[in-house]
C-alpha cells in the first residue's frame, strides 16, 4: 500500500493511470549523456552560430538619481524611517507589544492608516488583487516586474503551532505506537522545533489543520496566479508545498529519497569514489551488483534484471541519476526497497505503511499541485516553488521536478528553488540540470542563499545530526557563485533554460553581470532574471530594470491585520540585514539631499 503511494507520487499528475515519466527520451539514446556537453553545441538552443552580441548595458548602482527615479521624496523618507526603525534592537525586541499598544490607543482604523503609511506601506503592496494593481503597473513602467505572494499567515500561538505540527508530521501507524518510526531523526517531528516559524526570516509558514484548509490555501494560490496573469503578461507567482498537504508525506518522502541517495554514496565509497562531485560518481555495474547481492537484498538474477540496457544505456556504469530512476520505475525492484541501516547493519524497508485515508490525502496534495500548474499554464504565469526546511526539501524539490517534467516542455513554467547555504547545493543543482538535459525538458531555477539558517542549525545540534548548512557565510557566498556559474554556463548552451538570481547582495548581482558578459548572455534573451523583496534594495532592482534586465520584486499582499505576523518577521529580518545595509540608507539620504539641493523635492516619477 505504501509503495503504491510512493509510486503515485512519482507518477505525479495522473497518479493512477499513466506510466512513469522517467526519461524515455534519454533511454532511447543511451549514449547521449556522454556526449551531452559537446552535443549541446549542436542543439537548437545554441548561441555559437549567432553573430556578435551587443555589449551588456552598464548598470550603476551608485547613481541615486537613476535608482530612485520611480520614487517620490516622501517614499524615500518613509524608507529611511522604516529601515532605520528596523535597525533598532530595542524597538525590535518589543515590537509586538508596541504594535498591540498602538492599536489599543489608536483604534483599528487609525492603526491601519498608520501601518499603511509606514511598515505595511514599505513591505506590502496592498490588501487585495485590485488594490495592488497601481503599484505593480508603476514598477512595471520602470522595468520591474512582480512575483505575487499572498502574504497572509495564521496568527497561531507557539503552543498551537507546536500541537498542529506534531499531529500532522506523524503517521497513524506511528501515533498508534504499533510501528516505531523508522524515519531518521532528521525526518521526524520534534516538539522543541514544532513551531517552524522560530528564527525564520523572509518566509511565511503554514501549519496543517485539515484537508479543507489545504483546499483553501490552493484557492488562495489560484487567485494569486490569476491576479499575476491579469497584472502582466510575464508574471510569476510563488507557492509553498507545505500549504498544500500533510507535512508527514514530505517528511516520509524526504527520508526515502535521502536514504536511497546515501545508499548510492555508500556503494560509491566501496568503489573508491568517495569525495567526488555527485555527477562525477560513476559506479561499475558489475561491482555494484556483487555488493547488492552480498547484502542479501535480492538474488543475483533479480539484481541483474534491474540493470538492463534500458535502465543503463551502454556505458556499463551507473550514476546517481540512473540510481534515482530505479525507485521511479515500477520494476520488480520495488519490492526490494530496503536499505542497510548504517548503525545496526540491518536491512530496513525504505517505505512505511500508509492508511487508506493517508493515501487519499497524499493524492489530494498532488492533485492540488497539478491544478495550480494547469492554471499557471492557462494564464501564462510562471510558478516558483519556494524552498523550505531541509527535512521537507528533498521531497519538495523532487515533486517540483515531477511538475517540471510535465509542464516545462516548451518553456520553463515551473521554477525550482535551490538554497545555496546547503552543503549539497552544488550536487543538487548539477544533478537536476543534467536530468533536464537527458530528458529534454526546460530547466528553470531560482537561486537563493536560504532563509532558515538559525533554525536548521539549532535543530541539527539539538537532535544530533550533521549541520546541513555551510560552515561560514563565505562558504555560502562561494557556493552561491559556484552554482550560479554552473547554471549560467548551461544557459549559454541552452536558450530555453532560465534562472532567477534572488539576492540582495550587490556582489552577487555584479558577479552575475560579469559572467553574463563573459558568456554572451544578453538581457534581451530574458534567460537571467533578478529578484528582490518589495521594500528592500531598490538601488539594485531599479537600475537593473531601467537598464533592460528582467528584474522582479517579491510582492506580498493581504489585509493589514492578517499580514502583521509576516511583517513582524520582515522587521526582524531587516535587523540582521541592516547591519550590512547601511549603504541603502546612505543612498536614500544622498538622494533626498540632492533633491533638496536642486529644488526637486516634489519630484514626480514620470
Ligand atoms: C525573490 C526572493 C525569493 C526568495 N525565495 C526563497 C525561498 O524560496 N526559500 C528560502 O529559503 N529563501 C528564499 N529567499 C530568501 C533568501 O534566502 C534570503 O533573502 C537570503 O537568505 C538573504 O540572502 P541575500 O543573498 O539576499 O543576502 P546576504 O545578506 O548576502 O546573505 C545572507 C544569507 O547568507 C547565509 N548566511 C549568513 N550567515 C551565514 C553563516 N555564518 N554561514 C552560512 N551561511 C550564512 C544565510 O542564508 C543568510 O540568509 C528569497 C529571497 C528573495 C529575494
Amino acid at each position: 500500500m505504501a509503495l503504491r503511494c510512493i509510486v503515485s507520487v512519482l507518477r505525479f499528475g495522473t497518479p493512477r493511470v499513466a506510466p512513469l515519466s522517467t526519461a524515455p527520451v534519454a533511454r532511447e539514446q543511451p549514449v547521449a549523456r556522454e556526449q551531452s556537453a559537446a552535443g549541446r553545441e549542436a542543439t537548437s538552443g545554441c548561441r555559437a552560430a549567432e553573430g556578435a552580441r551587443p555589449p551588456l548595458p552598464v548598470v550603476d548602482f551608485g547613481n541615486t538619481q537613476e535608482a530612485y527615479r520611480s520614487r517620490r521624496s516622501w517614499e524615500l523618507a518613509r524608507s529611511l524611517l522604516v529601515l532605520r526603525l528596523c535597525a533598532s534592537p530595542a524597538l525590535l525586541a518589543h515590537h509586538e507589544q508596541l504594535l498591540h499598544l498602538t492599536r489599543r490607543l489608536l483604534g483599528q482604523s487609525l492603526f491601519d492608516k498608520l501601518m499603511k503609511m509606514t511598515f505595511y506601506g514599505q513591505f506590502v503592496a496592498g490588501e487585495d488583487q485590485e488594490s495592488i494593481r497601481p503599484l505593480i503597473q508603476h514598477n512595471r513602467a520602470f522595468g520591474v516586474g512582480s512575483i505575487l505572494d499572498y502574504g497572509v499567515e495564521e496568527d497561531l500561538s507557539p503552543q498551537e503551532a507546536e500541537h498542529k505540527e506534531m499531529e500532522s508530521c506523524t503517521s497513524a501507524v506511528e501515533r498508534e505506537g504499533s510501528g516505531t518510526s523508522k524515519r531518521e531523526k532528521q525526518y521526524q517531528a520534534h516538539r522543541a522545533f514544532g513551531d517552524r516559524r522560530d528564527g525564520v526570516i523572509s518566509a511565511r509558514t503554514y501549519f496543517y489543520a485539515n484537508e479543507a484548509k489545504c483546499d483553501s490555501h490552493m484557492e488562495t494560490f489560484l487567485r494569486c496566479i490569476e491576479a499575476s496573469g491579469r497584472a502582466s503578461d510575464d508574471g510569476f507567482s510563488a507557492i509553498k508545498l507545505t500549504a498544500l498537504g500533510r507535512p508527514q508525506f514530505l517528511l516520509q518522502f524526504s527520508d526515502v529519497l535521502t536514504k536511497w541517495r546515501r545508499f548510492f554514496h555508500q556503494m560509491a565509497a566501496e568503489q573508491g569514489k568517495a569525495g567526488l562531485a555527485a555527477m562525477d560518481m560513476k559506479l561499475e555495474v558489475a561491482v555494484l551488483q556483487e555488493s547488492v547481492a552480498k547484502m542479501g537484498i535480492a538474488s543475483r538474477t533479480e539484481i541483474e534484471s534491474w540493470f538492463t540496457a534500458e535502465t543503463l544505456g551502454v556505458s556499463g556504469t551507473l550514476d546517481l541519476l540512473d540510481w534515482s530512476s530505479l525507485i521511479d520505475s515500477r520494476t520488480e525492484l520495488s519490492k526490494h526497497l530496503v536499505v542497510p541501516n548504517m548503525q545496526t547493519g540491518q536491512l530496513e524497508p525504505l517505505l512505511s505503511q500508509f492508511t487508506e485515508e493517508e493515501e487519499r490525502q497524499m493524492t489530494r496534495m498532488l492533485q492540488r499541485m497539478d491544478i495550480l500548474a494547469k492554471k499557471a499554464t492557462e494564464v501564462g504565469v510562471r510558478l516558483m516553488v519556494d524552498a523550505e526546511q531541509t527535512y521537507f526539501q528533498p521531497a519538495i524539490s523532487r515533486l517540483t521536478l515531477e511538475m517540471q517534467r510535465k509542464f516545462n516542455i516548451e518553456k520553463p513554467l515551473i521554477f525550482n528553488t535551490y538554497q545555496c547555504y546547503l552543503k549539497d547545493a552544488y550536487d543538487n543543482i548539477t544533478l537536476d540540470v543534467e536530468l533536464a538535459r537527458r530528458e529534454g525538458w526546460c530547466f528553470g531555477a531560482k537561486l537563493v542563499r536560504g532563509a532558515y539558517m538559525a533554525q536548521e542549525r539549532a535543530r541539527a545540534a539539538e537532535i544530533g545530526y550533521e549541520d546541513p548548512i555551510n560552515p561560514t557565510y563565505e562558504a555560502t557566498h562561494a557556493m552561491y557563485h559556484r552554482c550560479l556559474s554552473y547554471v549560467l554556463e548551461e544557459l549559454k548552451h541552452n536558450a530555453k533554460a532560465k534562472v532567477m538570481v534572488a539576492s540582495h547582495n550587490e556582489d552577487t548581482v555584479r558577479f552575475t553581470l560579469c559572467r553574463m558578459e563573459e558568456l554572451g548572455l544578453h538581457p534581451a534573451d530574458r534567460q537571467v532574471y533578478f529578484g528582490q523583496l518589495l521594500g528592500m534594495c531598490d538601488q539594485i532592482s531599479f537600475p537593473l530594470g531601467q537598464a533592460g534586465f528582467p528584474v522582479y520584486k517579491y510582492v506580498p499582499y493581504g489585509p493589514v491585520m492578517e499580514v502583521l505576523p509576516y511583517l513582524s518577521r520582515r522587521a526582524l529580518e531587516n535587523s540582521g540585514v541592516m547591519k550590512g545595509a547601511w549603504r541603502e540608507r546612505q543612498l536614500l539620504w544622498q538622494e533626498l539631499k540632492r533633491r533638496l539641493r536642486t529644488g526637486n523635492l516634489f519630484h514626480r516619477p514620470a
